[in-house]
């Protein structure tokens, strides 16, 4: 009862964003049907399942059974930047250049600042979307600062410590950040998108409610320090998916959305939500707070990619994507509730592999369906790897694929056949390479680099 008030509360509250269509002229192909990416970092079937047997996931339940969906093989080691980056070019990391979070002074040395888009060496399928004049918008996708000229919008995710309300410390993922330029494309369009981030922000306790219904209640330091570890995770999840909801479906051929919290919340609430797998797990008045972070995250996702799909008001062709799964880690830790630190909980060293949905026009609709209740995770079948969602989105939208692409079409998931496959030996032209140096001599501002830096040296993901 609480939360059907919250959520009507919240939907007034935010019916004032609906007017504010970022509007950016017409989608190249009209005649075609738009196409949502939903990259969901750490979303797995092994947490999905039970959530979709008991309806508590209807949207995506929906999708699946109108199109295809299975695991995704991800690739080693599961860090964010490479993995994004290699679901955004069909390539591995030798071929795209982004090899962590970390950039080092020659091989083995130090490591002296974070890797940035433009030290990615092939192009993004935004890019290769707007040279054939297709629509795209870009919302949060990792490794996008500064953002890229796109046809279109592109919002980066801006990897900062925003050392001034930096209420955690254990930032890995990013946002968007006010009073920072180049991380919005085309750069008029800032102010609206830093509009609809204030507005995130204000209403920030209230959605929090909304998403995870009372189990925010902190008690020991420990659990104030996890909670206040993912909070930013959640306002960027809730930014970006607002700017999503703005954008005019006939304005675009593509909008791609990247969402982390479900691997922030997994990262530091895994413990609460499977305390059995723990030596030490949380007590039971704890586990009353934050057992249910995780699948209630699991539950927004859903509702929200439903709002979005509603929002748009036509058919959508979806595309859910996540990089790897979760597991229990720091197993045998025994935790000091008001210690100075605040491990983990939940992994993805090692974890199982990451999941796909594909639904909508231009996907072949399942052979025979197989009921929710017989679907085993560790059983479902591969549909393919992190590499091959582009090259897939490519085919699907009648694109040319890069033969120097290492990711295969899905030619069994998308309608169109493999005989109308048209492949071009690179889409690296000379023009955009040279471009891209030309980017890379004039600099860019990595806002506190150093700090960030410090910070990815405590957590241990560079050295
Ligand atoms: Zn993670």
């Amino acid at each position: 009862m609480r939360r059907v008030q919250l959520l009507s509360l919240i939907c007034l509250s935010l019916a004032c964003g609906e007017d504010s269509e970022l509007a950016f002229g017409e989608r190249a192909r009209p005649d075609h049907a738009p196409v949502l990416i939903l990259a969901v970092d750490g979303l797995e079937w092994d947490e999905a399942l039970p959530l979709l047997r008991e309806d508590e996931l209807p949207t995506l339940a929906k999708l699946m059974a109108a199109g295809r969906f299975g695991r995704l093989r991800s690739m080693k080691p599961t860090l964010s930047p490479i993995i994004w980056t290699t679901v955004a070019t069909g390539k591995s990391p030798p071929k795209h250049g982004i090899l962590g979070f970390g950039k080092t002074d020659g091989p083995g040395g130090p490591v002296v600042s974070v890797f940035n888009n433009l030290d990615r060496r092939t192009k993004a399928f935004w890019e290769i979307l707007s040279d054939r004049r297709l629509r795209v918008a870009v919302i949060g996708w990792w490794l996008t600062y500064p953002a890229d000229p796109v046809n279109g919008l592109m919002v980066a995710q801006v990897n900062t410590l925003e050392q001034a309300e930096a209420g955690g410390t254990n930032r890995i993922k990013g946002g968007v950040v006010a009073g920072l330029s180049n991380q919005v494309h085309p750069p008029d369009r800032e102010p609206e998108i830093l509009s609809i981030h204030d507005r995130v922000s204000e209403s920030l306790s209230l959605r929090l409610r909304e998403i995870l219904g009372q189990s925010t209640a902190a008690e020991s330091k420990l659990e104030r320090k996890l909670w206040s570890d993912s909070r930013w995770a959640i306002r960027a999840d809730a930014t970006y998916l607002e700017i999503a909801r703005a954008c005019d479906p006939r304005s675009f051929d593509v909008v791609a959305l990247y969402l982390g919290g479900t691997d922030v919340v997994g990262h530091r609430f895994w413990r609460y939500t499977h305390p059995n797998a723990f030596v030490d797990p949380p007590d039971a008045e704890a586990i009353q707070s934050f057992g249910d972070l995780v699948p209630d995250y699991y539950r927004y996702v859903d509702r929200e990619l439903g709002r979005l799909i509603e929002a748009y008001g036509e058919p959508v062709t979806v595309m859910v994507v996540s990089d790897h799964g979760m597991r229990a880690t720091n197993t045998q830790l025994i935790w000091d509730p008001n210690g100075e630190s605040a491990p983990v909980s939940g992994g993805h060293v090692d974890a199982p592999p990451g999941l796909v949905i594909v639904s909508g026009p231009g996907i072949r609709r399942p052979q025979t369906p197989v009921p929710l209740e017989e679907l085993e995770a560790s059983s479902l079948p591969f549909v393919g790897s992190v590499a091959d969602v582009t090259p897939t989105l490519l085919a699907h939208l009648g694109v040319p694929v890069g033969r120097d692409m290492e990711g295969e079409v899905w030619w069994s998931v998308i309608e169109r056949s493999a005989d109308e496959a048209a492949v071009v030996p690179t889409h690296d032209d000379r023009a955009w390479k040279r471009n891209r140096e030309q980017r890379r001599a004039e600099g860019i501002i990595i806002p506190a680099q150093d700090g960030r830096l410090e910070q990815l040296r405590a957590l241990g993901y560079i050295e």
